[in-house]
C-alpha cells in the first residue's frame, strides 16, 4: 500500500479492472490510505495476505518493495497468474517514447537532468518512475510527442516482462542492496534487465566498462558509451560538481543529442539547471571551512566518488545503517582525501575499527555534536563533508532529513 502501490490500483481501478490490495504492515497510517482505496471501489487487506481475500487472480501487481521469493508472498500468487511490477503496467499504457535510466547511484541526478534539458528544449517530458511519481500516476497523460524520463530501481527491474525503452541507461554497478541480490554478479544481471527487450532501432547507454557485459547478455539496442561522450563546455559553466557528476551530465548530453534536441539547448539546459538537494551540494564557507550535504551517499561508492572529487582535504561525518558492503574497499581513498573521520548511528563501532588505525576517528551521538567536532578538527582551506555510505534509518526518517540536520547545525 505504498505509493506505486495505491498508484497502481487505482489506474487498474479506472480501467474498469477489480482491484484487491494485500499489505503485510498495519501500521495506523495505512488508514487513510484504505479508506482513500475503498472510496475507488478498492477492497484492501493488511496485517498480512491471505488467498481467501486474495482469491484467484487473472492478474499480480507486486510493488517493488516485495520479494516474491518470501513464502507468504507465494502464496497468494496461484501458479500460472502473470506477476508484473507497477512500471511495467505504466508502460504498458504509456504512448510517449521512454528514457529509462538505471545505476546504483546517480539515477536521481541524472532523471532529473535529462528532463530539465527536454523541458526547457520545449518538448514535453515527465520524470517519474523510482523517484516518488509512479508511472502509472503520469503514463495516461503522455502522448506519442512526449517523454516518460523514468528513475528505474533495480527492484523494479525483476519483474520487467515487455518494458522496452527507446533509451535505456545503466549509469553504474557497484555494491549495495546485498540484503536482497545475493552477489554483486546478480545485482548487475538485474541492472542489465532494463535492455533486454530493446531492438535494433532503441539505444543501449552504459559506461565503458560495462559495454562487454551487455555484449555478452547478446542485447539488441545499439550500445553507446556515455562516458566517452564529449561534452564542449567549460566546467565553471556547468553547476553539478564532482567528477560523477560529470559523467551524469555526459550521460544526460548522450541522451538529449538522440533525442533530437541541438547542442545549443543542450548547453543552455545545462546551465540553468539546479542541483539537487543533498546530492554532494556546497552549503558554504564558514570560517574558512567549506561544508558539504552528501547526506544521499547511502553506499561505500557514493562516498568514494565524492572524495574522489574533493580538492580539499576533509573531515569526514559517516555512518548510519550499514548495507553490507565492505569498508576496506575505501581505505586509500581516505587515507589520501580524510583528515579525520566523525562517526555516527548504529556502524559506529564497525566505523572505529576499520579506520582508526589510518585517522583519527571520533564517535558522536548526534548530528549537532558531530558537526562540533568535525568543525573542531578542521581547519581553514578544508572541508566538512557529510557523505554516510550508510541508510539513514537509524537515526533519521530518511536521507533528507539527515541533511536537513546537518544543513541547521552548519548554517548561521
Ligand atoms: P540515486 O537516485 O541513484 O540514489 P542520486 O542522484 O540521488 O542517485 O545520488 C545519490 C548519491 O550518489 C549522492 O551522494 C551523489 O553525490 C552520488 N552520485 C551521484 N552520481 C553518481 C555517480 N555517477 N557515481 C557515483 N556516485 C554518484
Amino acid at each position: 500500500m505504498g505509493a506505486s502501490g495505491c498508484s497502481a490500483a487505482r489506474f487498474l481501478a479506472e480501467k474498469g479492472a477489480r482491484v484487491r490490495v494485500t499489505e503485510s504492515a498495519s501500521t495506523p497510517g495505512l488508514d487513510t490510505r484504505e479508506a482513500d482505496l475503498d472510496r475507488a471501489g478498492i477492497r484492501a487487506e493488511t496485517g498480512g495476505h491471505t488467498r481467501e481475500f486474495c482469491g484467484d487472480p487473472f492478474m499480480v501487481v507486486v510493488s517493488p518493495g516485495v520479494d516474491l521469493r518470501m513464502p507468504e508472498i507465494a502464496a497468494v500468487i496461484p501458479r500460472g497468474a502473470p506477476v508484473i511490477g507497477e512500471l511495467e503496467l505504466g508502460a504498458m499504457y504509456c504512448a510517449a517514447s521512454m528514457v529509462a535510466v538505471t545505476g546504483t547511484n546517480g539515477k536521481s541526478t541524472t532523471v532529473e537532468l535529462i528532463g530539465h534539458i527536454l523541458n526547457s528544449s520545449g518538448r514535453q517530458a515527465v520524470v517519474c518512475g523510482n523517484i516518488g511519481i509512479p508511472l502509472t500516476s503520469v503514463a495516461c497523460d503522455l502522448n506519442e510527442d512526449s517523454v516518460a524520463v523514468v528513475e528505474v530501481s533495480s527492484f523494479q527491474l525483476e519483474t520487467v516482462r515487455n518494458f522496452k525503452p527507446r533509451i535505456a541507461v545503466l549509469l553504474n554497478v557497484s555494491d549495495d542492496h546485498y540484503d536482497r541480490h545475493e552477489n554483486y554478479d546478480r545485482y548487475k544481471k538485474e541492472k542489465l534487465r532494463i535492455f533486454i527487450n530493446q531492438d535494433e532501432n532503441d539505444y543501449a547507454l552504459v559506461r565503458s566498462c560495462l559495454r562487454d557485459d551487455v555484449l555478452a547478455e547478446k542485447m539488441r539496442g545499439k550500445i553507446i558509451c556515455f562516458d566517452r561522450t564529449d561534452i564542449n563546455m567549460d566546467a565553471a559553466e556547468i553547476p553539478l560538481k564532482g567528477e560523477h557528476n560529470i559523467e551524469n551530465v555526459r550521460c544526460a548530453v548522450t541522451a538529449s543529442r538522440l533525442m533530437g534536441v541541438a547542442e545549443r539547448q543542450i548547453h543552455s539546459g545545462i546551465r540553468n539547471f539546479k542541483t539537487l538537494d543533498c546530492r554532494f551540494e556546497s552549503l558554504g564557507t564558514f570560517n574558512g571551512i567549506e561544508y558539504i550535504d552528501d547526506s544521499k551517499a547511502t553506499n561505500i561508492d557514493a562516498t568514494k566518488r565524492a572524495l574522489e572529487s574533493m580538492a580539499k582535504r576533509a573531515v569526514l561525518i559517516a555512518g548510519g545503517r550499514g548495507k553490507g558492503g565492505d569498508y576496506r574497499r575505501i581505505l586509500p581513498i581516505i587515507r589520501e582525501k580524510v583528515k579525520a573521520m566523525v562517526v555516527i548511528g548504529e556502524s559506529r563501532e564497525k566505523l572505529i575499527s576499520i579506520f582508526s588505525n589510518i585517522i583519527p576517528v571520533i564517535a558522536a551521538d548526534t548530528m549537532k555534536e558531530a558537526v562540533e567536532c568535525a568543525s573542531r578538527e578542521a581547519v581553514a582551506g578544508e572541508a566538512v563533508l557529510l557523505s554516510p555510505m550508510c541508510s539513514s534509518f537509524d537515526m533519521f526518517k530518511n536521507y533528507r532529513e539527515r541533511g536537513e540536520a546537518f544543513r541547521k547545525e552548519v548554517l548561521p
